[in-house]
């Protein structure tokens, strides 16, 4: 079978801009972070001779990738909310670059807005909705795209509606991301601040059981069950990862939950024992002591743990399903056990009042995970939270969008009793809080003479994360 000569693109935006497919909040962080861009690169897995660029974390300018405009027949865009206008921009370019390059969107913006994104450009030829892996190899195959499942499109003037892809069930029949990661990418690009460098994420399931309001990826394109690969076909990628990339310190599974199906995971993390690999996953504040036992026995080092709230009505109206006391349970039994917790909060989640706020920064210090990311509620169509923000009248009409100039969160959601300049002055007060603590200094030092490497890289991300809230005060 012959495939059109296929560019996977994750555009360049803002400067330093973790927009791509894998992330959570697409935004600039704290300190320079970049999740993989597996969520192109799963697609890229399946038409052969194709190309990734992810152009943020390469530092790639609109200038670097235009020349690929003439090199390929099908150019498929990573889009996101914030990133969508430059998106736009860049599929214009490409365009004008080579006019016969067919463009088609990916991504939850694209997937929950199909006509208006049509109708932004006629650089967009087509977008997909739903998961859009196969959807997008149909299209790569050549096919006509009035036939391929999953696919809005422009034909002249009009917009037409294929039907809804079917849901993804054989998730062992995707091929690997890991060699797209080995063709394509470098993975000293990516960084985050509380993974060891160089990490390299995937995942081994999608979906996730629960229904917060404000999550993303399962309101849009994941859905609510959590459909996994056998532990078998997961240990075989990470064999292959090993072999790929020997300076890699860590794996990271990025499954919205992979403690969701504990018998699976402890599976999963028997048979990673025998490779001797460190790993860390995504988990709510609810795994029981022994579970967390047999994983860290296993090899895992950290998890990211969205605890979101201090407040117990709070976390029931933003549909958690998590308990207060459940959550200080677990970090003790983590902190027992020796697994570090990168916890991840949110301000701003309907009612907020300053009397929680300060409830939750308390319980943050007490619980005291290693360390913490602190986000704004970000209402992205297609998320009940969006939903609820424009009928109830919370959306602040001064901050229509989701992130500043620079690529940086910006607060867009407020309430009468706690307005959106005051939630987002709760963020920058939250880290400050939290990290400027003679015991929270003492253990960040302790942990930087320990290594050289871990010295001269925390003495990066210090600076940019002074930088980050310096800039945080110069736009609120
Ligand atoms: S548990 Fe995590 S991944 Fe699942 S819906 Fe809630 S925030 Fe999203």
């Amino acid at each position: 079978m012959t495939f059109l000569k296929t560019l996977f693109l994750n555009p360049p935006s803002y400067e330093g801009f973790d927009g791509g497919a894998g992330s959570r909040y697409q935004a600039r962080r704290e300190v320079r972070s970049f999740w993989y861009p597996t969520w192109l690169a799963q697609p890229a897995a399946m038409v052969p001779g194709s190309r990734l660029v992810d152009a943020p974390p390469r530092g790639l300018t609109l200038a670097d990738v235009l020349p690929l405009a003439s090199e390929y027949e099908l150019a498929v865009l990573h889009t996101s909310t914030p990133s969508f206008p430059s998106d736009v921009r860049t599929a214009e370019a490409l365009r004008l670059a080579n006019p016969k390059l067919q463009i088609g969107f990916v991504g939850a913006h694209v997937a929950v807005l199909p006509e208006p994104s049509l109708l932004a450009s006629s650089s967009i030829d087509f977008v997909a909705r739903e998961e859009f892996d196969y959807t997008i190899r149909e299209v790569a195959e050549g096919r006509p795209l009035a036939e391929v499942d999953g696919l809005s499109w422009r034909d002249g003037s009009r917009v037409v509606h294929n039907r809804p892809r079917a849901t993804i069930e054989d998730m062992d029949a995707l091929p690997w991301v890991m060699d797209v990661y080995h063709r394509d990418l470098v993975i000293e690009d990516y960084f985050n601040g509380y993974l060891l460098h160089p990490y390299v994420s995937l995942y081994s399931g999608r979906g996730c059981r629960s229904r917060c309001t404000f999550c993303l990826w399962p309101q849009t394109i994941g859905g609510h069950r959590y459909r996994t690969r056998s532990p078998q076909n997961v240990a075989a990628e990470i064999a292959r990862g090993r072999e790929y990339f020997p300076q890699v310190k860590e794996f990271f599974f990025d499954d919205d939950t992979l403690t969701d199906d504990l018998p699976r995971a402890e599976e999963i993390a028997r048979r990673l024992a025998p490779l001797g690999v460190t790993w860390s996953c995504n988990a709510k504040p609810n795994v029981p002591y022994q579970s967390l036992r047999i994983l860290r026995d296993n090899g895992l080092r950290l998890l990211l743990v969205g605890y979101e709230s201090g407040n117990q009505s709070i976390l029931n109206n933003i549909r958690k399903g998590t308990r207060v006391d459940v959550a200080r349970r677990f970090t003790e039994d983590c902190h027992r056990l020796g697994i570090k917790i990168h916890g991840t909060f949110i301000v701003g989640l309907p009612g907020e009042s300053r009397d929680t706020l300060a409830e939750t920064m308390r319980f943050a210090r007490e619980i005291n995970p290693r360390t913490i990311q602190v986000s704004l509620p970000a209402p992205y169509p297609g998320t009940e939270l969006f939903q609820q923000a424009r009928e109830r009248g919370w959306l602040a009409p001064q901050s229509p969008e989701l992130v500043s100039e620079a690529g940086v969160q910006v607060a867009t959601i407020g309430y009468p009793e706690l307005p959106a300049e005051e939630i987002s002055a709760a963020l920058e007060e939250f880290y400050r809080r939290f990290y400027f603590r003679p015991g929270k200094i003492l253990e960040i030092v302790k942990e930087m003479l320990a290594s050289r490497e871990v010295l001269v890289r925390r003495l990066r991300e210090g600076q940019e994360f002074f930088r980050f809230l310096r800039s945080r005060e110069k736009t609120a």
